[in-house]
């Protein structure tokens, strides 16, 4: 497919006069740009089914089209450059530079001088031998008494490597084509009474004082020019021509008029032929310039990812902030409130310069866009939810806000974005009825309780939105999982701290509701893990995450007294069934009714073949180091 481009126009204040020629747009555009996918500076596709929509818009929602090239960003950004008089002095930093102070990529670039040029100089490089003869320089206000003014001619290219420092002088008409990032110093401005930001001290860190590397290229031998950023070709296109298409590629046309494929083109025009173009044909008497980008390798893409948790103040909260901080993620939680922050286990993360807190709710949707907006997370870990069975029966509406429609706006709030998110969506085995078991993937849903209603919703629309749009969205069904911070209302938890204030002499006798109720306890932290894994697999799914090994709640008591040496001995049925010491005849458990839920789940227990064998995840805790850890923290 080949994608016409219109560009984005920016007024500069040494805009010169060759870019109205050539487009529709104010006298005072100084910049167009002309094949970009920046966010809010985006070409628009002008041609054909995806006619209005910006590149941005196509390379996050279509990465088919370009052939699901690796990088998180659009790689290349295509400018024509047309000045009346000087440009600041400026100079651009290296990966690592950009990596470690913006988490940014840096900036090659270089200028092809387009025939209209009639300045003879750019400047290229400094006269200087280090930062403290410079800053006195500065100081003096001899900037440009160090600037290395260098010769050029129409049909060169200017190689602009990051570090130096460099500036387009009036009458130049250049197209730039450089890496698709926005950061650059400036380190001195022609024009004051525009009051743009000088980047001294960036600039002072990153200015490179050996100028040999400067060079310009003059396509005169080689009609192309490598770096391991893109190639750049020169065609000259005199008769029908048959082009050698080489995947995805950026087009300009510099000089002439013709056709693509018997589509018209001429001076002026860009284009983009997509992964998937067939023949193309070029006819006419045309200069153009090819350029294909080259994926940023390994080390380069190393960029730190940022990840947004929802409900990052439980449990779960807390591992996934921890392992992913180790993983040298930037961590955004959503909050309540500023005192759920210090109160919470999150305290440990408050120094931590990649740790940001968000006030929110997902009962919001605005608040929740703007968060996806500001935050444009790489992962989302969806796992706020409202996650009382025994609540959702009292406040099911409320359930439904939260877990459904919570569901639903984050959904909605990353199909609309631009930018590229994998979402993690936190499912519950209260969806299964509890009645077949082993539960899989392939375990029909037959929700028991309001709680169990609204997670099915939740499921069940993650799957729609990944289906429809196209969306990484993975369900991961995650059995009951449980750590020293977790509440106390949950039965493991329950269990475990009032054993701890047993062994004490505390207190006494323990009451709770269902004791045949079988469930399975994993370790928080294992599941945190396992949802990252989710997260960094090739394609979206629906996952059973689970250790596959149920315990009644009456066999959860019995190991957990084990452990501070009481065994536990059961007498009488139903309600008035008791846990009694063994020795010492002493009744330390009993049933009160209020504990009992209506129409509770028998067995949960999961089969999780699919996830271990996709991820070959491991658990760390088995039961026993489980209750081991509650009963320490
Ligand atoms: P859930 O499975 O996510 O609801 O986790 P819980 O720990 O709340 O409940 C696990 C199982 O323990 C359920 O089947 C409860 O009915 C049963 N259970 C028995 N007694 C109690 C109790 O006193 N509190 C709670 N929370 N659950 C209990």
């Amino acid at each position: 497919m080949i994608l016409f481009l219109k560009p984005y126009f920016e007024k500069k204040p040494w805009a010169g006069k060759e870019l109205n020629k050539i487009y529709d747009c104010p006298e005072s555009t100084g910049e167009a740009w002309i094949i970009s996918g920046y966010r809010g500076k985006s070409s628009v596709i002008a041609n054909g089914k995806f006619k209005g929509q910006t590149l941005r818009h196509l390379w996050v929602k279509h990465p088919e089209l370009f052939g699901n090239y690796p990088d998180k960003e659009f790689p290349l950004l295509l400018k024509l450059i047309s000045s009346s008089s000087n440009l600041s002095v400026q100079v651009h930093p290296n990966d690592d530079y950009a990596l470690k102070m913006c988490n940014s990529l840096g900036k090659f670039e270089c200028w092809y001088i387009l025939p209209e040029t009639t300045a003879k100089t750019v400047t290229l490089g400094i006269d200087l031998k280090n930062s403290r003869e410079m800053l006195e320089m500065i100081q003096r206000g001899l900037v440009e008494k160090f600037l290395i003014e260098k010769p050029i001619n129409p049909g060169n290219l200017v190689i602009v490597e990051p570090g130096t420092v460099h500036a387009i002088h009036g009458d130049t008409f250049i197209l730039e084509v450089q890496e698709s990032s926005d950061l650059t110093y400036r380190i001195f401005d022609y024009y004051e009474s525009v009051n743009r930001k000088l980047n001294l001290v960036d600039a002072l860190n990153v200015i490179n004082y050996n100028t040999q590397k400067n060079q310009i290229h003059d396509f005169k031998d080689e009609n192309t020019f490598k770096n391991s950023h893109f190639n750049v070709y020169k065609l000259f296109i005199s008769e029908k021509t048959e082009y050698e298409n080489k995947g995805f590629e950026l087009f300009y046309v510099i000089d002439g008029c013709g056709s693509i494929n018997n589509t018209k083109i001429k001076k002026g025009d860009s284009f983009i032929l997509t992964a998937d173009s067939e023949k193309i044909i070029f006819d006419g008497n045309l200069e153009v310039i090819a350029v294909i980008p080259k994926p940023k390798d390994k080390e380069r893409l190393k960029m730190r990812k940022i990840a947004l948790i929802t409900g990052i103040t439980n449990q779960d909260g807390y591992y996934l902030t921890k392992l992913l901080l180790e993983k040298d993620y930037e961590v955004h939680g959503i909050i309540k409130s500023m005192s759920k922050l210090s109160s919470d286990y999150l305290v440990e993360f408050l120094d931590n310069p990649n740790f940001f807190g968000h006030i929110g709710d997902l009962t919001d949707a605005s608040n929740i866009n703007r968060i996806i907006e500001t935050v444009k997370p790489d992962e989302i870990y969806h796992i706020a939810s409202q996650s009382h069975v025994d609540v959702s029966f009292e406040m099911p509406e409320y359930t439904t806000e939260v877990n459904s429609l919570g569901t639903l706006r984050l959904l909605d709030s990353i199909k609309n974005s631009d930018f590229k998110t994998k979402m993690f969506n936190l499912c519950s085995p209260y969806v299964f009825s509890g009645e077949m078991y082993p539960q899989d993937e392939t375990t029909p849903f037959e929700p028991r309780s309001p709680y169990a209603v609204t997670k099915v919703y939740s499921y069940y629309m993650a799957r729609c939105y990944r289906e429809n749009n196209n969306m990484f969205v993975t369900n991961g069904i995650c059995y009951n999982h449980e750590s020293p911070m977790r509440e106390c209302v949950f039965v493991a938890k329950k269990i475990t701290e009032f054993a701890k204030m047993v062994k004490k002499g505390r207190r006494k006798i323990l009451e709770l509701g269902n004791l045949d109720a079988k469930r399975e306890w994993g370790h928080a932290k294992d599941y945190a893990y396992a949802m990252w894994l989710c997260l960094q697999q090739d394609k979206p799914n629906d996952y059973v995450i689970s250790t596959g090994k149920a315990y009644t709640v009456r066999e959860f008591i019995e190991k957990t007294y084990s452990k501070i040496g009481i065994d536990i001995e059961w007498n009488g049925s139903g309600l008035d069934e008791v846990g009694i010491n063994s020795k010492t005849k002493e009744i330390l458990v009993r049933i009160n009714p209020k504990f009992i839920r209506p129409n509770d789940v028998k067995t949960l227990v999961g089969d999780s073949k699919k996830f271990i064998n996709d991820t070959n995840f491991k658990f760390e805790y088995d039961i026993d180091k489980l209750i081991d850890s509650l009963l320490e923290g």
